[in-house]
Parts: C-alpha cells; sequence; structure tokens
C-alpha cells in the first residue's frame, strides 16, 4: 500500500512538472494571454510580471497585491524554477567568477562573471554541450547535449543578477574567498552570449530569451548591451537581419580562407566563408552596425603575417573590428597562444587595412572560464 501510494504520488509528481510552465519561459505578451486564456484581465499578469522581474519575489504567499483567485490559478500553471548553483569558482584575478548551475534534468551548465575596467558582464551558455566540434573548443570537444529553454537562459542573467545585489543562489565555495562579488554600485549591464553552445542553432529560445531580458518592464538590458557570437551559421544570420533583432553581432572566423578556416571549425563544410561572408554583409547592410569578427590565434597556425593580410583583403571595406583572442588552453588541442609581440604585428597589419582591432585580455584561465574553456562532465 505505501509502496502504492509513493508510486502515486511519484506519478502526480511527474505530471505536475509537465503541466506546469517554468515561469520564466514566458515573455511579458505571453504571460499576459495565458491571464487572458484563463479568464482574468491582463493587470494582474504584468502585477505578477513586476514581483517576479521587479521586486524579485516568487513566493506567492507574499503577493499579496493579486487577488487571491488569480494567485491560485497562477501557481497551479506556473512556477519559478531555479538553477541550484553547483559549485562557484572564484579566479586568482579577482574578476573573474564561473558558476556551474545544475539543470532540472540534472546537466549542468556555465556561466561567467566578469568585471572589466567599471562594467560587469554576464557571459551564458545557450546549449549544454555543442554540436559545431570546433577543434579548440572545450565544449565542442564535450559533443551536444541539449538545447537550453528561454528560462534556461533567462536564469542564468538573473543568477548572476542576484550576486551583484548579494543574494546569491545557495553557492558553494570551492575555496575560501578573499574578495566577494558583490558591490552595492554594480548592476548587469552587459551580457554575453559566448558561453557554452552555439546560439544560432537555438534561435528561437535564444530569441525568446533576449526578448525577456530586453522588456523594459523587466530587466530592461539595454538593446545595444547584448552581444551573440555565433560560429557562422549562415541561414541565422539572414534571419537576424530580416528580423532586425536588436543585439549586437560577432562571427567566429579564425581563418580567412575555406581551407584555413575548415580545418579548425568543421561547420565552413556546411557554410563555406563565401557563403558566411554574403550573409555578413547583407547583416551590416540590413542592421547598419558593424560585425565583431572573433580571431583565436593560435601560434604557428593563424597568427602570421600573411594570415593577417589575408584577413585584411577578406574584410576589407567592411564594417568590422577584429576581436583577437590568444588560445586558451582545453586538454582536447595541444596548440599554443600567440604570443603579446606577434599578436601585435597582426594588429599593425589589421590596421593597414584600416580595420580597427583588440586583443582580449586573458581571465579567468586558472578556473577555466576564458573562451572556449567551459565545459562540464558529463
Ligand atoms: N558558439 C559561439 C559562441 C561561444 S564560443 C561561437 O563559436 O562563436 C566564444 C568564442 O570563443 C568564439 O569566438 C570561439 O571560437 C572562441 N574560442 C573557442 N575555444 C577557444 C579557445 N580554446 N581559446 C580561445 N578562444 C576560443
Ligand atoms: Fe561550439 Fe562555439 Fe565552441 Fe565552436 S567555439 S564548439 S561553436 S561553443
Amino acid at each position: 500500500m505505501d509502496c502504492l501510494a509513493a508510486a502515486l504520488r511519484a506519478m502526480t509528481g511527474v505530471l505536475m512538472t509537465h503541466t506546469s510552465a517554468n515561469f520564466y519561459d514566458l515573455t511579458r505578451p505571453e504571460l499576459l494571454a495565458r491571464a487572458t486564456g484563463w479568464g482574468f484581465s491582463t493587470v494582474h499578469a504584468a502585477r505578477l510580471w513586476a514581483y517576479a522581474y521587479l521586486s524579485r519575489i516568487e513566493d506567492w504567499a507574499l503577493m499579496t497585491e493579486l487577488p487571491a483567485r488569480f494567485r491560485a490559478k497562477a501557481e497551479s500553471e506556473l512556477h519559478f524554477a531555479r538553477l541550484p548553483v553547483a559549485l562557484e569558482l572564484q579566479s586568482r584575478d579577482g574578476f573573474t567568477h564561473k558558476y556551474l548551475l545544475s539543470l532540472p534534468d540534472h546537466q549542468r551548465i556555465e556561466t561567467v562573471l566578469m568585471r572589466y575596467t567599471g562594467r560587469v558582464t554576464a557571459c551564458i551558455s545557450s546549449q549544454a554541450g555543442c554540436a559545431m566540434g570546433c577543434v579548440f573548443c572545450a565544449t565542442g570537444q564535450m559533443g551536444f547535449l541539449r538545447h537550453l529553454t528561454p528560462g534556461e537562459i533567462v536564469l542564468q542573467a538573473l543568477h548572476v543578477d542576484a550576486v551583484l545585489r548579494g543574494t546569491p543562489t545557495g553557492a558553494v565555495l570551492a575555496e575560501p574567498q578573499s574578495r566577494s562579488p558583490h558591490s552595492r554600485h554594480e548592476r548587469l549591464r552587459n551580457l554575453v552570449l559566448m558561453g557554452m553552445g552555439e546560439p544560432l542553432h537555438n534561435y528561437d529560445a535564444v530569441m525568446t530569451a533576449i526578448d525577456i531580458l530586453r522588456d523594459p518592464t523587466g530587466l530592461a538590458l539595454g538593446a545595444k548591451k547584448i552581444t551573440l557570437s555565433t560560429v557562422g551559421v549562415v541561414p541565422g544570420i539572414i534571419r537576424m537581419a530580416d528580423e532586425a533583432r536588436p543585439v549586437y553581432l560577432a562571427v567566429s572566423l579564425h581563418g580567412a580562407t575555406q581551407e584555413e578556416r575548415a580545418a579548425l571549425v568543421p561547420v565552413a563544410k556546411k557554410w563555406p566563408l563565401e557563403e558566411l561572408m554574403d550573409a555578413c554583409r547583407y547583416y551590416i547592410a540590413k542592421q547598419q552596425h558593424r560585425i565583431f569578427y572573433e580571431w583565436t590565434l593560435i601560434e604557428g597556425k593563424n597568427d602570421s603575417p600573411e594570415s593577417a593580410h589575408a584577413v585584411g583583403r577578406l574584410l576589407r571595406g567592411q564594417q568590422a573590428q577584429v576581436n583577437l583572442i590568444p588560445l586558451n588552453p582545453t586538454a582536447g588541442y595541444a596548440g599554443a597562444p600567440t604570443g603579446r609581440e606577434s599578436a601585435r604585428r597582426f594588429q599593425q597589419v589589421l590596421a593597414e587595412y584600416g580595420l580597427p582591432s583588440t586583443v582580449r585580455q586573458r581571465r579567468g584561465i586558472d578556473i577555466a572560464a576564458g573562451c572556449g574553456q567551459l565545459a562540464t562532465a558529463r
């Protein structure tokens, strides 16, 4: 009998999780439409939205301004998922924190909080693992596990926001912390989709999450405060241009000839360099904004002055900026990062073609929080 009761309870639990939606998966218009569908005024749904995103209240009992009937209905239909922190690591540089967050199905993803001169940036993941297989990337080396839902993307930003507000969500610290990640003056303003996964391979969920993060009555992240980085998924770039998505676009280039690029980025075989460049020019023309090209500098591979000239010829005349990233170490790739002097020479050549460039600061390498180092054990 006890067994039967336990089985029923377990089944009810399963049913509950299937019928109840994660509040954070919904855009504000979707939430209002749900309320209408339940026979309630959208005013109550708007209040519920403000409770969650402005007051950060998730406890139904504290939502006293909502009529009891609406609250009961909403509680039966929605739940506030959270992504518990399995591990938190702080870099010796004192500027970088990495959070390993658990998903409801026990997959794990990584989110990084970075502080560069005067601003705070969250680097968030769009997938658990990645299907694109770039040879030097730890996420690519682990393979694809699954897409994230919009809510799982939004919740990463909410986690960083909670940390900055001094209300971290149950962190387990790996080592004693010398500096608190919290400062009263900081707010999450910048977000980069450069964590685990390929955002344009999970297009719909990523765009829904961006809509939620930008909603002016919620987190209200500025239009030009979100940067999405893609390996070069051509149909996604064209769709972003057609839909006039108000985010910055970064494109991972790494090779300036089809052959050089395909050796590092296998999906170049599916979307060849020429097609990618056509899509980028189309994007720039439609969006009237430059593209950031990312170039991982690997010693002796793609860091010679000849490679830099090839980049110059490829991008000459485009509204573009090149962000150079000296290779970060990963277990599955033996290459070495380009040194400071060669990186500077690379930049000089780019400048001859009128191309501005930056060399990304190496941060968080000791906790594997640098570009391409994010990976979780299965
Ligand atoms: N999937 C997207 C975004 C995540 S990766 C993309 O590929 O663009 C973010 C950036 O880190 C990309 O430019 C990627 O090529 C780069 N990267 C990956 N592995 C790296 C490594 N080991 N060292 C330096 N940069 C790396
Ligand atoms: Fe995926 Fe980007 Fe890593 Fe390539 S670099 S494997 S696209 S996460």
